[in-house]
C-alpha cells in the first residue's frame, strides 16, 4: 500500500514506475472518476520521457506518446464491457507500454499479465493498492517495492 498527499507526490509516484516499465508492459488503473487515474499517468509518462502533454483519452479511446518506449494511454470507460468494439491486439504486450484507464472492465477477457493499481480518495490524499497478476506484474511489485530508484 502507499500513500500520496498531493497530486504532486502522486505523480512522482507515477514517475518512479514509469522509469521501470519495460516493453509489453499493462498497467491497468482503477478507481472512480476524479481519483487520479490521468494525473498518475501523466508521472509514468515523466518516467518514460515522454515530453508531450498527456490528455485524457476519455473521447478518443486510444491517444499514442513517443518517449524512451511508446505509450498507449487508453480510457475504455466507453466501450464498457465490450471489448470487441476496440482492436487491443494493435498495442497489448506489444513494443510498448500499455496504460488502460477502467482496465477493470477488461479483466477476465484479454488481459493476462498485467500490474493493477488501485487509486482511492483518503480526503484529499490518495491511497494506491498494487494488485499484479501474472508473473511480470509481481515482478514489478517487488521492484516497486524494494527497488533502489
Ligand atoms: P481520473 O483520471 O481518475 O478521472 P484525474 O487525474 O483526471 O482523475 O483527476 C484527478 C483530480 O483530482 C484532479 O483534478 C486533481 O487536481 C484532483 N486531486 C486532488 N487531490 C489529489 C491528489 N491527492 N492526488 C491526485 N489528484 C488530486
Ligand atoms: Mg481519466
Amino acid at each position: 500500500m502507499m500513500y500520496s498527499q498531493n497530486e504532486e507526490e502522486l505523480m512522482e509516484l507515477g514517475k518512479r514506475i514509469g522509469q521501470l516499465l519495460q516493453a509489453g508492459d499493462v498497467l491497468v488503473l482503477t478507481g472512480d472518476l476524479g481519483a487520479g487515474k490521468t494525473t498518475f499517468t501523466k508521472g509514468i509518462a515523466q518516467g518514460l520521457e515522454i515530453k508531450q502533454m498527456i490528455k485524457s483519452p476519455t473521447y478518443t479511446i486510444v491517444r499514442e506518446y513517443e518517449g524512451r518506449l511508446p505509450l498507449y494511454h487508453l480510457d475504455v470507460y466507453r466501450i464498457g464491457d465490450d471489448p470487441d468494439s476496440i482492436d487491443l491486439d494493435d498495442f497489448l504486450y506489444g513494443d510498448g507500454v500499455t496504460v488502460i484507464e477502467w482496465g477493470e472492465l477488461l479483466e477476465g477477457t484479454l488481459l493476462d499479465e498485467y500490474l493493477r493499481i488501485i487509486i482511492e480518495k483518503v480526503d484529499d490524499g490518495r491511497k494506491l493498492t498494487l494488485a499484479p497478476q501474472g508473473k511480470r506484474g509481481h515482478e514489478l511489485v517487488e521492484e516497486i517495492e524494494h527497488g533502489t530508484n
